[in-house]
């Protein structure tokens, strides 16, 4: 009697794959690559999402990196309290105004209502900064650098995206104190440049370091540097991440001062007494969403190696109703000892061994998952010593011989990472558009460009090519998914594409003052 063919026995289980294609409808698109690729779950309620094991492992390769570097600056890990006073909330003017439309409060405490409502963090300077008044006490308590990983909640009206835009969200708050003004500055730019390596070193995100113009800036902040994204699919900008400089604002409502170490005084006169200088620097999972959505493709995510919880999935393959137990019990051997040498090499990497699944099912499931390396490995590999390999990024499949994988699959890993960042950077950069005539300002926008412009950086001016640059009518609520949005000004580039000469007129034709600087405007986030 004829033996039933052992693979196939069990039914194959259906793959529903990724059933819509990224350029046709990315939000469909991001919806489903997200939630069938196991990183997040809606929840039943708008704009808070339960992080998946699969991206919460991405945050934590992040909190792993950052806070390696921080730490080498002197910066120390703690927590406050999720909740904020309304008195020390509102310490700070522009603060308040700036976030007063977003503050989520607690009003009941069971069956009682509360004396004085609570508000639920949106950020912590508040929260943080009357004991830092305490803890400050002379300026040998300088610098002082606290950081907390938590979650803070803005009850945002703009339509939530999972880690784009979020009600509550993960993030590390960083809160700073410095004597000079000078000594802040130094560390506003360090961060942002490690802001700007998770990205590019670990994400394969290219970003724009710059500054923010005074109306994006953050509320009671001194300047805001920002790194900015892109998402080519929608040809948007994202405010990516940013590191203030918060001048001596909050010093001065929260009576933070130290006596002056260097003023020369009479014996038995006080010396004077100088506010800090603060910073406070933030980055969130939007970072997940933004790795997402530049480098997933029709077939689902596609994860860089550095964060990829599984980098290498080894699949048998060419097991048939032919092969005996004994073959394919000595190819099982071989598939495990492949996974050996790769983890002792330090290779995240898992065998796909499950029964009753095609090898087409497993690499469909595998791809949409967005492990970067798959390895193939069945009785003709064997035979000729190589493993197939098939890059996530990339069609088309190749062979390594066993003999050096532990090198060569490191190294592998490592040129994926690098042509992801490579293509990625290529493409923001074809669409960063410089534009010298306002009528090429609009058009640029809608072939999904961001735009670089010599502007007079005044806010009004900002205010007026927003309005003008939109399809909307004055009065109309705009809908910031669509297309006809108005373009607001992302930051202004560290890296200028050419000086601005004298006597160049502001790109807006409205506008009849000098342009200052070259400011990168789009659609945005
Ligand atoms: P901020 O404290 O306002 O400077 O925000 C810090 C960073 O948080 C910004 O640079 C954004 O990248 C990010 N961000 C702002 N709003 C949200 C949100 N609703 N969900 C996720 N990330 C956000």
């Amino acid at each position: 009697q004829q033996q039933q063919p052992k693979a196939k026995a069990a039914a194959q289980p259906e793959l529903i794959g990724i059933t819509v294609k990224k350029n046709e409808d990315l939000s469909e698109w991001y919806q489903q690559t997200i939630i069938k690729g196991d990183l997040l779950e809606f929840t039943d309620i708008p704009g808070c999402y339960i992080y998946q094991p699969g991206s919460y492992r991405i945050w934590e390769f992040i909190q792993e990196f950052f806070n390696k570097r921080i730490r080498k600056m002197g910066v120390k890990n703690c927590y406050f309290p999720l909740f904020i006073s309304e008195a020390n909330l509102q310490r700070e003017k522009d603060h308040i105004e700036g976030f007063a439309a977003e503050v989520a409060w607690v009003t009941e405490g069971g069956k009682n209502k509360l004396e004085k409502r609570l508000a639920v963090r949106p950020t912590s300077e508040t929260a943080m900064y009357s004991f830092y008044s305490k803890k400050i006490r002379s300026h040998r308590d300088l610098p002082l650098k606290m950081n907390q990983w938590n979650n803070v909640v803005r009850w945002e009206f703009k339509h939530p995206m999972p880690f784009i835009r979020s009600r509550e969200f993960l993030w590390q708050e960083g809160h700073t104190a410095h004597l000079t003004e000078k000594e802040a500055g130094v560390e506003v730019r360090q961060i942002l440049d490690h802001y700007a390596a998770i990205y590019e070193e670990l994400l394969a995100v290219p970003v724009v370091k710059g500054v923010k113009t005074v109306n994006e800036q953050f509320p009671g902040a001194h300047y805001t540097t920002t790194v900015e994204g892109f998402i080519p699919a929608v040809g948007r900008g994202i405010q990516a991440g940013t590191s203030h400089c918060l001048g001596q604002h909050f010093a001065k409502m929260f009576d933070i001062r130290v006596e002056d170490p260097h003023q020369q005084v009479e014996e038995g006169k006080p010396r004077d007494r100088l506010y800090v200088w603060q910073n406070s620097w933030g980055f969130t999972t939007r970072s997940i969403g933004l790795m997402i959505l530049i480098h997933g493709d029709d077939k689902g995510l596609v994860i860089p190696p550095r964060v990829a919880d599984v980098q290498v999935v080894i699949v048998p393959v060419g097991v048939t109703a032919k092969t005996t137990d004994v073959d394919r019990a000595k190819l099982y051997d071989e598939v495990k000892g492949i996974s050996d040498k790769l983890e002792a090499a330090d290779v995240r990497v898992e065998c796909d061994m499950r029964e009753g699944y095609s090898p087409g099912y497993k690499f469909n499931d595998w791809e949409m998952k967005g492990v970067p390396l798959r390895l193939e490995f069945g009785p003709k590999d064997s035979a000729n010593g190589v493993v197939t390999t098939s890059r996530r990024d990339q069609d088309g499949k190749s062979t390594l011989p066993i003999t050096d994988l532990a090198k060569s699959i490191p190294e592998l890993l490592e040129t994926i990472q690098a042509d992801m960042l490579r293509k990625a950077s290529e493409e923001y950069a074809s669409h960063r558009k410089i534009i010298r005539k306002w009528e090429d300002f609009v058009p640029s926008l809608n072939a999904k460009n961001v735009v670089l412009v010599q502007h007079c950086a005044t806010g009004a001016c900002e205010d007026e090519i927003k309005k003008d640059s939109s399809g909307t009518v004055e009065g109309q609520e705009v809908d910031v998914r669509a297309p006809s949005m108005g373009a607001k000004s992302l930051c202004i580039p560290d890296e200028q594409p050419e000086e601005v000469k004298a006597g160049t007129r502001c790109i807006n034709p409205k506008c009849d003052r000098e342009a200052k600087m070259w400011v990168m405007f789009g659609r945005s986030y």
